[in-house]
């Protein structure tokens, strides 16, 4: 059950709140000030903080948002702050702050709960299966994602569009200006077919058009370019069935039709950033994905990646072949030139290798200086073939060492067996392909060797 922490001065208030959530099944907790939050915190995690503009102790609700997003524990918790003022500045403060959100009383219980799903649904996007922590934590591999944001700004005419445009470049912001696209409802599809990916939508919707604007909202969110960007909605607040719908399809954050453009560029920026880090983050899956399955120095699969391929190549119960590859005498290219020299003579190999299999073969580097091969669908006499040429191309491929000059020679001997598609076990065959290649070593090395079918 998610749990939301309620934090407000004002009994009444917090017993209406946690009655209307709690009947929602949110398990809701309740706090009178910063210091009675804190305690909780410190307890229990939440899912999502609300907090009231007017907190006691000491820098009120502004104060309360630094420490919360300081702390490791509740800085990724969504905090929403809850506002009677109508002041714009009030807004601005708290979002600069680092609140999430600010939303306005009255609250409408049906919009707080469509817009409590909406955060929600973000945190979990950018929790990937509960693994954040774990992702975190991992060390960065790929490089940051820093490039200027992309902002769509979408209005029923285009003049509107370029008017909010303008006024959105021209607020006052630290952050550098977003790149800004402007499009009219009819337009936006067809130009995003174009575009590079986006980072945050403004859709403003003119009262009366709610209806097709929510459809054009579907559409942005289920394809394209703007799929995966931050959608901000621009409509009649005092449309609460709307304004529902508008989190349900997949808005962030829905504001006011007038809402001035420093709040239009703030709230931009955050989603924006939110984009950033979930890009980095998908970045990182990535990488970590290919970490896990590819030898680093090679580039080409590992030898947990390999066995795991052999063995699902093996119960398509179709023919394939198995070469088991090591290169000759390695151990004195070594002595001779450098153990970064061999390195490099690894590296090349593998890629003399690579361009010369097909896609669907498989290339794992499984030892120090041995290689293994699998080629589903060949024949007997297609995989002696290809077996022939790997060990010509690497007999041919010269490698210069960088101290001396001179050119690196290499060989390589292999063992090879075929299967007719009643493989015994991976495990026999890689015996009968390691047979094969001790074969190939003691009958002088530089040759290709079949063991009898397995
Ligand atoms: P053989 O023809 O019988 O295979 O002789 P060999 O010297 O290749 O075989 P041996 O197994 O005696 O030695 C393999 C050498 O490969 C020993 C080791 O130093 C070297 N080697 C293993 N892994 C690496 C590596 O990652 N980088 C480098 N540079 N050398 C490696
Ligand atoms: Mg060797
Ligand atoms: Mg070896």
């Amino acid at each position: 059950m998610r749990r939301i922490l309620i934090i407000d001065a004002i009994p009444t208030r917090r017993i209406v709140m946690k009655a209307k959530l709690g009947a929602a099944q949110y398990d809701v907790v309740v706090a009178a000030d910063a210091r009675e939050a804190d305690q909780h915190i410190r307890t229990m995690p939440f899912d999502v903080i609300f907090a009231d503009r007017h907190l006691d102790g000491p820098g009120g609700a502004l104060g309360l948002c630094r420490t919360l997003k300081s702390h490791t524990t509740t800085q990724h918790v969504p905090l929403v702050m809850i506002t009677d003022a109508l002041a714009d500045q009030d807004v601005l403060d708290a979002l600069a702050a680092g609140y999430d959100d600010v939303i306005r009383r009255p609250l409408s219980e049906r919009v707080l709960l469509a817009q409590l799903r909406a955060l929600m649904r973000r945190q979990n996007g950018a929790d990937q299966n509960g693994e954040q922590t774990y992702l975190r934590d991992m060390p960065d591999t790929a490089a940051k994602v820093t490039r200027p944001t992309r902002l769509a700004i979408v209005a029923s005419s285009l003049n509107d569009a370029r008017h909010c445009a303008g006024a959105i470049a021209d607020a006052v912001s630290s952050p550098p200006p977003p790149q800004i696209m402007v499009q009219d409802h009819a337009g936006i599809l067809t130009a995003l077919r174009a575009e590079p990916e986006l980072d945050t939508v403004l859709l403003m919707v003119e009262p009366g058009r709610e209806e097709a604007a929510l459809t054009l909202l579907s559409d942005l969110r289920s394809r394209g370019a703007a799929r995966g960007a931050g959608l901000i909605l621009a409509m009649d607040p005092k449309q609460p069935t709307y304004v529902a719908r508008a989190f349900d399809l997949g808005a962030d954050y829905v504001v006011s039709c007038d809402a001035n453009a420093k709040e239009l560029r703030i709230r931009a920026e955050l989603l924006a950033k939110i984009k950033l880090q979930d890009d980095a983050l998908r970045l990182k899956v990535r990488d970590g994905l290919r970490m896990a399955i590819t030898d680093p120095l090679t580039g080409v699969y590992n030898r947990r990646f390999a066995t795991e391929k052999l063995g699902q190549i093996a119960r398509k119960q179709e023919e394939f072949a198995v070469l088991m590859l090591d290169l000759d005498h390695f151990k004195k290219i070594n002595d001779l030139h450098g153990h970064g020299v061999g390195d490099q003579v690894l590296a090349t190999i593998a890629r003399a290798l690579k361009a010369n299999l097909r896609d669907t073969d498989m290339l794992a580097r499984i030892g120090g200086e041995e290689f293994l091969i699998a080629l589903p669908g060949a024949t007997p006499a297609q995989a002696i073939g290809t077996a022939e040429r790997l060990r010509q191309v690497i007999d041919e491929t010269k490698i210069k060492a960088p101290a001396t000059g001179r050119a690196v020679r290499v060989t390589s001997s292999i063992g090879l067996v075929h299967n007719d598609g009643r493989a015994p076990s991976i495990e026999v065959l890689m015996a009968k392909a390691d047979e094969a290649l001790y074969c190939a070593k003691s009958h002088g090395r530089n040759m290709v060797s079949v063991s009898a079918a397995a």
